[in-house]
């Protein structure tokens, strides 16, 4: 296949369908239907190849949290390239822009964490953290401490480790994972397993799984625990209150490190500048990637907070572990000129005081229409739950039969109504931009309740309902 000479959309869907293999897709069902092809961006809205504009409520990938355009960013990009485009920090060197953002970073997160170790992506920054996390161990004279708790459905990744860690269970099944080393517990998705309980009580006894696991294991054997403050691809799932605070004491009591997951909450997705902050929790490492540039160029990590960055600085000697692109200048100097962006036009406290709490009271319009039964947000992300009827008569909804794909339907709609929401099952959930205004929050409700009307049909109209 040569490379195509115009830009139409049918070149370029045959061009793609004939050499690029795509990430998390059924190539051969794609091939048949073609991709579609974004050619632009600026602020929320995307372009296609056909002029089609697509109000983009999942930030790209939940990571551009600045909005499209940001004419800082892009100079920042250009400028380092012509000053040093790459120089690595492997063997005794530094970058101003790596420096500069290790210092910035310091000043954005939670005060125990001072130091910070870079990767090129979350899943990267995921597989530190397993080697980080037993390597401290190591050092602290206990290295039977190994295992690593997860939960299902959670996401952190799709290396080897990043996928173990996480609990797609699909992931697990290509590829012989997860890895020695890694054990799962349930989510506190209160729809799922909270039948009969109040949230709360709910929220208490999913957080008590986290301490049989550690009982079954053997508390000498665990090392760690790692969750995302509120889980994003597995279909923005907000924990109860009482969670996430009841997990901190289980690490505290039985002397467990602590991981946030920070790669989607990071960076003012939840209202605070990080996840643990709006959860309540003081992590000892935090993975962060995404919205630390707002995608606008690969970049990931980990802070390391001060009782590991101790052991490891203190004791450790060589660290056996780095990538090529650790620290890489233009990701590092667009990170800092996202980072400043964002503080200068005080995009957490927007999120936290203003476009936050009023998506939230939107949302909870919406537990008014037929088919949404359960809406659930944290600062700007957000779900609902697309039900077959309201109460089943226990007070939890009675879901759709998976295999209708009701959620695919309605993203259908979505696509064709120029909105980019996703669906995980019947969970329609977005995740986007924090420059959104309110004028645009209402734009985006418009767009949201005209798709589920539209959804609505289709089910009534197959008798689904
Ligand atoms: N952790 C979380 C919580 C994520 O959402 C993701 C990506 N969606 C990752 C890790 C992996 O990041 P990446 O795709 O950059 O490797």
């Amino acid at each position: 296949m040569s490379t195509p000479t115009t830009h139409d959309t049918a070149s370029w869907q045959a061009a793609d369908a004939a050499h690029f293999l795509h990430p998390f897709t059924d190539f051969q069902q794609l091939a048949q239907k073609g991709s579609r092809i974004i050619t632009k961006a600026d602020n929320l809205y995307l372009t296609d190849s056909e002029g089609n504009r697509l109000f983009d409520a999942m930030s790209g990938l939940w990571c551009v949290n600045v909005g499209y355009g940001q004419q800082s960013l892009i100079d920042a990009a250009a400028h380092q390239m012509k000053e040093l485009p790459f120089y690595n920090s492997f063997f005794q060197t530094t970058t101003p822009p790596a420096v500069e953002l290790a210092q910035l970073l310091a000043e954005v997160t939670p005060p125990q964490f001072q130091h910070v170790f870079y990767a090129g992506s979350g899943s990267e920054g995921n597989d530190t953290v397993v080697r980080m996390v037993r390597r401290y161990w190591d050092l602290q004279g206990q290295p039977e401490r190994q295992v690593i708790i997860s939960r299902w459905n959670g996401y952190h990744g799709s290396t080897m480790a990043g996928a173990s860690l996480g609990g797609m269970k699909y992931m697990h099944a290509q590829g012989g994972l997860p890895i020695p080393g890694i054990t799962h517990i349930d989510q506190p998705h209160w729809l799922e397993h909270g039948a009969g309980m109040t949230r709360d009580a709910f929220g208490l006894k999913a957080a008590g799984w986290l301490e049989q696991k550690i009982l079954e294991v053997g508390p000498d054997k665990v090392a760690a625990f790692i969750g995302e403050p509120v889980q994003g691809a597995g279909g923005v799932i907000v924990p109860p209150a009482t969670y996430w605070p009841e997990i901190q004491r289980i690490c505290d009591k039985y002397n467990i490190l602590l991981v946030s997951d920070e790669v989607i909450c990071g960076f003012g997705r939840t209202g605070n500048w990080f996840g643990c902050e709006t959860m309540g929790t003081k992590p000892d490492l935090m993975t962060f990637a995404k919205g630390v540039t707002s995608g606008y160029i690969p970049l990931g990590g980990v802070m390391v907070g001060d009782r590991v960055a101790k052991a490891l600085i203190e004791q450790g000697g060589e660290f056996e572990h780095g990538y090529t692109y650790s620290g890489h200048p233009v990701a590092c100097a667009v990170a800092i000129a996202n980072i400043k962006l964002i503080q200068s036009l005080k995009l957490v406290e927007r999120v936290r005081d203003e476009t936050g709490p009023y998506l939230a009271a939107q949302f909870a319009k919406l537990n008014d229409h037929p088919l949404i039964g359960e809406t659930q947000t944290c600062g700007l992300m957000a779900s609902m739950q697309l039900v077959k009827a309201k109460d089943r008569g226990d007070g939890h909804p009675a879901m759709f039969d998976s295999a209708l794909e009701v959620g695919m339907l309605c993203r259908g709609h979505c696509f064709a109504n120029g909105l980019v929401m996703r669906a995980v099952g019947d969970r329609m959930i977005i995740a986007p931009p924090l420059v959104m205004t309110i004028a645009q929050v209402d734009e985006l409700m418009g767009l949201i309740h005209k798709c589920l009307d539209l959804t609505l049909g289709d089910v009534r109209a197959r008798g689904w309902v």
